[in-house]
């Protein structure tokens, strides 16, 4: 039996896909002890790994390692918060991991301190990309993507110069080089589990051997019986939903309202926890809102997803078939949305130009394009073939024998 320990980002979606790993990983007889924040303990032990919360080691965490909309947003600003996270992170965690001894480290590509600790302590490390591996070439595919990384860049001097300290500081410590946000979001390994296919990473051909593609890694949940199933039934269904930290969006909201109030089918609205329902006024009839839903289950039964374009969603909605109109808000959502119209997946929206009749003709768009359904299809079948978390749990134990 290996141990083995998950050094993870505080975010659902960098942490869903590696939930079905570690449950495979617990199947084949081995110990996984996974690094999160307190925020995500329940969802972490429902997998059966062991939980340690970095505020129970690192006390300051608390308030410097919140990654809402704001700051994920901003890449140059969510740079900053990662390095100083790191500055503090990185002592103690060290000294937690190497009491804990562990034979491999599964890090997060933006886990700066699990990249670091793996090779101040020789500990062999497998890192966890959870969109799109990167590179120049990968970068310059998604010329939306490019264009906003620059929008940002003219009013980010400041989180620009606060990363450039924090990593100096980190590199002056620790004696690693550290590049400003090339070495923040790409904390390769000998071996990187990318958990999308060839097919849908761009410029695929450009990676080396060491980077995997697995295809998602979707954890089976059983069924909601407290969702109103029996309302999706002999009707066509849209689904919306922003994910989880884009998801107060009161504005976009009632622009559903208004775009679907009149379709002949059920409209399923996913707002957020934080959302107030009641306070985004009369829900229309054909609207089913709610905090949080099923989401895997409910696009099996929808027609089109209208989402915020995060890799997790796109992935599930690939898997069940269901064509999208991606409307991105920030972080990869951009390059994500690009590489759904890229592959006629799916049309992408820009959120400036969105109004409900744009909305409405997107969405009936691709409801009658035979084209999207076909093109979903052939990108599911390369998730399939790309193996999932079962391949996933190969290419680490293989590591784990390598060395
Ligand atoms: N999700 C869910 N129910 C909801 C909204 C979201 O289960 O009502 C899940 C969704 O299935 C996905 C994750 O939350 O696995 C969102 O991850 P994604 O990468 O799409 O977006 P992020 O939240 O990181 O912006």
């Amino acid at each position: 039996m290996a141990t083995i320990a998950f050094v993870g980002v505080p975010a659902h979606g960098h942490i869903n896909p590696t939930l079905a790993v570690v449950e495979e990983l617990l199947h084949r007889g081995h110990r996984v002890v996974y690094y999160s924040t307190k925020a995500f303990e329940d969802k972490i032990t429902s997998s059966g790994a062991e939980f340690r919360g970095y505020e129970s080691i690192v006390e300051d965490i608390r308030t410097s390692f919140q990654f809402g909309a704001r700051e994920v947003a901003n890449v140059f600003l969510l740079s900053a918060l990662v390095m100083e996270g790191t500055e503090l992170l990185m002592p103690r965690i060290e000294t937690d991991i190497v009491d804990l001894a562990p034979d491999l480290i599964v890090h997060d590509a933006v886990s700066v301190w699990g990249k670091l600790i793996a090779r101040r302590q020789g500990i062999p490390a497998v890192a966890s990309i959870t969109t799109f591996a990167l590179n120049m070439r990968a970068i310059m595919v998604s010329s939306y993507s490019c264009m906003q990384a620059l929008r940002f860049l003219a009013t980010s001097i400041p989180s620009l110069i606060r990363c450039m300290c924090a990593s100096w500081r980190v590199r002056r410590q620790y004696g690693r080089p550290l590049r400003p946000l090339m070495d923040i979001f790409i904390n390769e390994e000998p071996v990187n589990l990318v958990f999308t296919s060839t097919l849908f990473q761009p410029a695929a051909d450009s990676f080396p051997n060491s980077y995997r593609f697995v295809g998602p890694s979707i954890r089976p949940t059983p069924p909601d019986p407290d969702f109103p199933w029996e309302a999706l039934e002999n009707t066509p269904v849209i689904y919306i939903a922003m994910g989880t930290i884009f998801n107060e969006m009161d504005a976009f909201y009632r622009l559903c309202f208004e775009a679907f109030r009149d379709w002949e089918g059920r409209v399923v609205m996913s707002v957020g926890a934080n959302t107030d329902i009641a306070g985004l006024g009369p829900c229309p009839e054909n609207f089913i809102v709610r905090g949080h839903v099923p989401q895997f289950a409910v696009l099996g039964r929808a027609s089109v997803f209208i989402t915020h374009g995060g890799m997790n969603s796109v992935s599930e909605s690939i898997l069940q078939h269901t064509p999208m109109v991606v409307v991105p808000q920030g972080a990869d959502q951009f390059m994500v949305a690009d590489r759904v119209a890229q592959l006629g997946a799916g049309i992408r929206l820009r959120p400036s130009s969105l109004d409900a009749g744009r909305l409405q003709a997107s969405a009936e768009q691709v409801l009658a394009g035979q084209s999207y359904q076909e093109r979903v299809a052939a990108i599911a079948q390369s998730y399939h073939e790309a193996g999932g978390y079962r391949r996933a749990v190969d290419v680490i134990l293989e590591q784990l024998d390598s060395v």
